[in-house]
């Protein structure tokens, strides 16, 4: 992610640039506790805990500050943003959900950092737990994507535990409500500073945010209700599907956490490159070598396509780099009807050598034929002269 704003730091955490520190992580505690968006109404609070928080985490490293110090934000590459508030509405990839702020906000007020085990009806929690996206590269033939085809592949991944079937809990047992939070996940609680009682909500530690307990977490997946395996997949490739071309495969990626939602597995598409075929968007291109007598006179002759062989007439006059069309013959359209067509490239091949008889067939040809072997050069040689006045 980029920096959010290029606010100054020390300045979002309102501590002089010799703040040590503690100094530091006292003034973003306030400054979190204040702006953290699930307990602020401020409708500004997402946006300022996210500056809050990125001010933070260059400053309390001492090796980020030290860059930021010396370079400003210009010394601070991709890397050392380590949290991506980009996603922060909840982005599917990777994205960083109300929960994950939570576990962010509660290791510096003492709470428990959540191990994201379990099951919740809670959406906020749910969208955490949701399984990861995943992503797969898969290389087809030219003609594959032209074609369509099939794939089978084999992906290691969770999947959802044969044993409790994602619930996490030994089959037979039961969960219960948990006692310390009453199934809300969250527990509230006042705390003295030295500013006075401040209340703040944390997530349960008894539950762990789930609300319920398991008596007894299932043996075979120690509850998390997943477990990892290698699925073959079969991946349908649509005919017309360009290289980089992404599919998603709803609901394939990893298992949710006790039941929640997998994610999507994201196959992306590689094309290889064609001997004699060139694709311009749905359209093939390939380049076919004739002879100058064929060029001349016309001539029938076998087109290869994808597909399969085709004939096609070579019109009399043909000139070299002359581009003739077979409709129909290019790659299907993915998202509707008809096809591209296929453009052939002439070239038109001259013999390097000639034997006697073959050379003095051609200068008779060309005696017969006078200016007329090359009406084109005629009126080029005029314009030169009239160009240069020779
Ligand atoms: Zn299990
Ligand atoms: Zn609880």
């Amino acid at each position: 992610m980029a920096n959010s704003s290029n606010k100054d730091y020390y300045e979002v955490l309102g501590v002089d640039r010799d703040a040590d520190q503690d100094e530091i992580k006292k003034a973003y505690r306030e400054l979190a506790k204040k702006y953290h968006p699930d307990r602020s109404d401020d409708p500004e609070a997402g946006e300022k805990f996210k500056e809050i928080s990125e001010a933070y985490d260059i400053l309390s490293d001492p090796e980020k500050r030290e860059k930021y110090d010396r370079y400003g934000h210009a010394g601070l590459g991709q890397d050392d943003y380590s949290v991506n508030f980009d996603d922060f509405a909840g982005g599917d990839f990777g994205g960083i959900g109300f929960e994950d702020i939570d576990d962010i906000f509660d290791m510096f007020f003492g709470g428990r950092r959540r191990t994201s085990r379990g099951r919740s009806d809670r959406r906020s929690s749910r969208q955490s737990k949701r399984g990861k996206d995943l992503k797969y590269r898969i290389e087809i033939d030219f003609e594959e994507a032209v074609t369509g085809t099939e794939k089978e592949i084999q992906i290691p991944r969770e999947v959802s535990c044969d044993e409790c079937g994602g619930t996490g809990a030994e089959p037979g047992s039961s969960s219960r409500t948990c006692p310390k939070c009453g199934g809300q996940g969250r527990i509230r609680t006042t705390q003295r500073t030295p500013f006075g009682q401040m209340a703040s909500t944390q997530v349960c530690d008894e539950c762990e945010g789930e609300g319920e307990i398991i008596e007894n977490p299932c043996p075979q997946c120690g509850g998390s209700g997943t477990q990892r395996e290698r699925s073959t997949l079969t991946v349908d490739i649509p005919a017309g599907i360009r290289d980089g071309n992404q599919l998603r495969m709803s609901g394939e990626g990893q298992a949710g956490q006790r039941g929640a939602r997998p994610g999507d597995l994201y196959i992306v598409v590689n094309v290889r490159d064609h001997e004699i075929f060139e694709r311009r968007g749905d359209d093939i291109h390939c380049e076919v070598p004739i002879n100058f007598v064929q060029a001349a006179l016309g001539d029938e002759i076998e087109v290869p396509t994808v597909e399969d062989k085709v004939k096609f007439q070579i019109p009399e006059g043909t000139q070299p780099g002359d581009v003739l069309r077979l409709r129909n013959k290019g790659v299907p359209h993915l998202k509707k009807s008809g096809k591209g067509d296929q453009y052939i490239h002439v070239k038109v091949v001259i013999p390097r050598s000639l034997d006697q008889e073959q050379r003095e067939l051609l200068e008779k040809f060309a005696e017969i034929s006078g200016d007329e072997i090359n009406p084109e050069g005629k009126s080029f040689f005029r314009r030169v002269k009239d160009a240069f006045g020779g």
